[in-house]
């Protein structure tokens, strides 16, 4: 429709021009204005155009703006040096040592600024005996910018001076035929940056579900161009090679993504697990927790397409959940009290996954906290169910305990009459309460010498069977 108005606007004279290898796109034709990008981004490309420079919106912003989506966040790619950048807007710093951006901020809003890269010739490239790239980070004109790019869709420039988008790779007419495709040869590319396998998943399963959102055939969603699918069957082991903590962050960008079910799933269409990503495994191959595991992605996306906020803690708790319950089990089976082996099964579990998945430490606490949290769900009398409320992490442990409901591990009624408790009236909380069979805490006097007993520890029940 924005087409036909502007067409009845401008007339059907509106093209591209071309300068060198360098499709320009008006406004005209691709529709997107420049209200469209934040007005922090906005800023930095009138800064750095009245300084005498170039600016432009780089990458994912441009694509999801093509599609129709709010983009996250807008990256800037500019012929000025970071110094040139930095004398710019008093309000900014360079960051990075090896190759170095500016964050440039307007109120509490930063723009990552970077100035123009370039691939570096075969020859001359630092790469690993398999050919990854070791580093990329010699500055390059806007062309050169655009080559080292994975995507013909992530390599569209948009001024928002000029409203115009340069497209040195027909990127623009593969979003318009909801391709994606990778810059150059994928051998070499997959070869130099095994990752871009990851982000082809990432990226294809993202913009099928966007245009289903604009209820789009779902024949009609961003497919992998078949040149650019087709090594990937013969390329995967290279995952192998790289860097735990990297697979880790570009899983997370995976699982946070809005869409991990859908990414999961094409993960496994093209039979990415069985040992090349240990986080994968973790979801498909197991057992018990596959089904719970599954609904927790499900949860997440849901959740970022409702605007709620997501934890990669509470995935990750998730993930690990029935490996918990299981070394719990082991240990209560052998004869230890239920307290301490909840205590040691969680520390034997993340010690664990520590060498296969890498997850942060940072993690670890609220992890730790989801789970002792779920026993409590049991005890239901008394003033028990008061304390757990009043818990600061009552509201994700509660969601946790419903995805536990939901996969039936536990009897749905238990998540039901919580729904009902938190909410009630005192007078109905109070009627709610079941009659208190748990032994009373006893207070005992301690000896000088005693370690005090953690409340969560002291209220622990039993392993749910
Ligand atoms: P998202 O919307 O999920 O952020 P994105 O495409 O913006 O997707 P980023 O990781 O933010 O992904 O990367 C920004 C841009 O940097 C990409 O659009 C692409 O142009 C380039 N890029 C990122 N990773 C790679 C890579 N591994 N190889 C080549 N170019 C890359
Ligand atoms: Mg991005």
């Amino acid at each position: 429709m924005i087409k036909k108005l502007l067409k009845r606007v401008f007339g059907k004279t509106a093209r591209a021009r071309i300068e060198g290898k360098c499709h320009i796109i008006p406004f005209e034709v691709h529709g997107v204005g420049r209200d469209g990008i934040s007005p922090a981004a906005r800023k930095v490309a009138e800064g750095l155009h009245a300084a005498g420079y170039k600016a432009f919106v780089v990458g994912g912003a441009v694509r999801d703006l093509l599609l129709g989506r709010h983009p996250k966040d807008f990256d800037m790619a500019t012929n000025a040096t970071p110094e040139e950048v930095r004398r710019v807007f008093r309000r900014s710093r360079i960051i990075g040592r090896r190759f170095r951006l500016v964050h440039v901020m307007f109120g509490d809003d930063m723009v990552e600024t970077s100035t123009f890269r370039r691939l570096i010739e075969a020859e001359d490239a630092q790469t690993d005996e398999h050919g990854r790239l070791l580093r990329d980070n010699e500055f390059g004109d806007q062309e050169q910018d655009a080559a080292r790019r994975d995507f013909t869709a992530n390599a569209l420039y948009y001024d928002p001076v000029s409203q115009e988008i340069y497209d040195y790779h027909d990127g623009y007419a593969d979003i318009r035929a909801n391709t994606l495709r990778m810059i150059g040869d994928p051998v070499v590319r997959y070869r130099e940056d095994p990752v871009r396998m990851l982000r082809a998943v990432r990226l294809s399963a993202k913009l099928v579900r966007m245009l289903r959102a604009v209820r789009l055939s779902a024949k009609l969603g961003m497919k992998l161009d078949a040149a650019t699918a087709a090594p990937i069957a013969g390329m995967k082991e290279l995952l192998g090679n790289v860097p735990q903590a990297r697979l880790l962050d570009e899983m997370l960008k995976l699982l946070m993504s809005g869409h991990a079910v859908e990414c999961v799933k094409k993960l496994r269409a093209m039979e990415l697990h069985h040992g090349l990503l240990p986080m994968l495994d973790m979801i498909l191959e197991q057992p018990l927790g596959e089904k719970f595991v599954m609904l927790a992605l499900q949860n997440t996306d849901q959740r970022i397409a409702e605007d709620k906020s997501v934890t990669p803690a509470f995935l990750f708790a998730a993930l690990l959940w029935h490996e918990v319950l299981a070394a719990w089990k082991a240990r209560c089976d052998a004869g230890e009290p239920p307290v301490l082996a909840l205590h040691t099964a969680m520390d034997e579990v993340l010690d664990r996954q520590r060498e296969k998945l890498a997850i942060p430490r940072r993690y670890d606490a609220v992890m730790k906290e989801l789970w002792l949290l779920q026993p409590r769900f049991e005890q239901r009398g008394g003033q028990r169910p008061l304390r757990l409320l009043a818990q600061p992490r009552f509201r994700a442990a509660y969601d946790f305990l419903l995805l536990r409901c939901e996969s039936g591990e536990v009897d749905g009624e238990l998540g039901s009459w919580w729904g009902e408790f938190q909410d009630a009236t005192d007078e109905r909380r109070a009627a709610m309460l079941l009659p208190d069979r748990e032994p009373k805490k006893r207070r005992r006097r301690r000896k000088p010498d005693a370690k005090p007993q953690p409340e969560a520890a002291a209220q622990m029940a039993l392993p749910i069977e």
